[in-house]
């Protein structure tokens, strides 16, 4: 699989992971990584706080949407 952003730009990167939110595959430039102790949307998670933040791979447009 190659990163969905990569191949926007008319470039090959081997996809190292993907959004948890929308599936979109991503190399490591595009992804953002990020430890969160709760999630406000509910999806795909329950809305509910966490025991510990979790760490969670999104995509840049997700990110900025969540944020
Ligand atoms: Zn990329
Ligand atoms: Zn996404």
């Amino acid at each position: 699989m190659h990163c969905f952003v990569c191949a926007q730009q008319g470039k090959d990167t081997v996809a190292i992971s993907m959004c948890i939110v929308c599936g979109m595959a991503l190399c490591n430039e595009h992804l953002v990584r990020e430890d969160l102790d709760m999630w406000e949307g509910g999806y795909p998670m329950p809305r509910q706080k966490a025991q510990k933040k979790l760490p969670r791979i999104l995509c840049q447009e997700c990110y900025s949407a969540l944020k």
